[in-house]
């Protein structure tokens, strides 16, 4: 057995294996070395598509054996306040604050996060993947974290000598940070979503944090100046909560925010043409402040489709609500055992590619969109 195929058999016996095992310290069996090395042959049973020029560097009998499955889903996952405690700290369990979940505690959050690595998911930027620019090592996943609201995400106990922001241990910034020290093949990074409050400190302090995020690998988006339900309003209405937020950010990391819009309350649902006045998320105008917006975000429930697939749409990009209710109705270990159990996106290592198991595509109408990636079905 060559170590390619003895990393494959292993990521697939971790992967079962760290199901929700908990918070394991040690490296996972399946690091994949970096000094690897392509390979052009065995490729007879690899069709290409006939447009594109062929840019395979491993076997069929490779890419079944590691499950690369291009077409699959990724999870986006959708937190709002971190807090400070330990589980054992809330009414609730699981690491749930409230009784819905909607918040959590910062012992859950970490544990979540290590679960994540564990289970062979490597984090990417949200605007990456809408712009269908997903560069996950071979063999492993997509996991993309969003926050909206802002609130107690990035909570700020003082300044470092170096200009640096000292933040409370238990925020969710400073567990992304601890986490990024501790694992830096991770890529850690996610996408806060603001409104008008920013991040809740002084004002003049959340500037220079939201400089000091992009920075350092974050990304900032738009969740509307007022928190508000867009689906009902009108064109007017809509035009200045989406381009006033957009002009906010643009005031204070110029050019450096994601044109993303992460809908609050998840609506409307459906941004078509039979309600003109939702295209004012899209694109519009505010006090002379022209903006567009590429993609948008629903509230919850379940993984999101990949960029590449006919159901994706990116007006109505669905997340996974990173709640704990004891494994069912889609909590956070309902859907990881639902992707870990075939419906994932495993990566082919290649961010130029689009690799999948060709009965996945056995209609041709499944594969939509490309991005001008070359297509390899095996
Ligand atoms: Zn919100």
């Amino acid at each position: 057995m060559n170590w390619r195929k003895l990393t494959a058999y292993l990521l697939i016996a971790s992967m079962t294996a760290a199901l929700f095992t908990g918070c394991k310290k040690e490296e996972p069996a399946e690091t994949v070395p970096t000094t690897e090395s392509t390979v052009a042959t065995t490729t007879t049973s690899v069709e290409t598509t006939p447009e594109t020029t062929a840019k395979v560097t491993r076997s069929a009998e490779e890419y079944k054996k590691a499950g690369i499955n291009e077409l699959n889903s990724v999870p986006i996952l959708m937190y709002h306040r971190i807090y400070n405690m330990k589980n054992s700290e809330t009414k609730y369990k699981g690491g749930n604050v409230d009784k819905d979940g909607y918040n959590r505690t910062s012992e859950a959050f970490e544990a979540d996060l290590r679960s994540f690595y564990e289970q062979g998911y490597r984090m990417m930027r949200l605007t990456d993947f809408v712009d269908g620019k997903i560069d996950v090592p071979f063999g492993y996943s997509p996991l993309i974290l969003t926050f909206d609201d802002g609130i107690r995400d990035v909570v700020l106990e003082g300044w470092n000598d170096d200009g640096s922001p000292k933040f409370d241990p238990g925020c969710a910034i400073a567990i992304l940070e601890k986490i990024k020290a501790e694992f830096p093949d991770y890529n850690v990074t996610a996408t806060f979503f603001l409104n008008c409050q920013l991040f809740c400190n002084k004002e003049e302090d959340d500037k220079k944090i939201l400089k000091w995020m992009v920075d350092h690998g974050y990304d900032i988006g738009n969740h509307t100046y007022n928190h508000v339900k867009l689906g009902g309003m009108e064109a007017d209405a809509i035009e200045k909560e989406v381009g006033r937020m957009y002009q906010l950010l643009d005031s204070i990391i110029p050019g450096q925010y994601v044109n993303i819009v992460a809908l609050p309350y998840g609506s409307p649902e459906k941004i078509s043409d039979d309600k003109p006045q939702y295209q004012k998320i899209l694109s519009g105008t505010y006090e002379g402040f022209n903006y567009t917006t590429k993609a948008t975000l629903l509230c919850a429930w379940t993984r999101s489709y990949s960029p590449f697939v006919r159901d994706y749409n990116k007006t109505a990009i669905r997340r996974i609500r990173a709640y704990d209710n004891g494994g069912v109705y889609w909590d956070i270990e309902d859907n990881f055992k639902q992707l870990n159990n075939g419906k994932r996106y495993i990566s082919d290592g290649d961010p130029d590619t689009i690799v999948y198991p060709s009965e996945d595509n056995a209609s041709g109408t499944w594969l939509k969109e490309t991005y001008g990636h070359t297509a390899i079905p095996y």
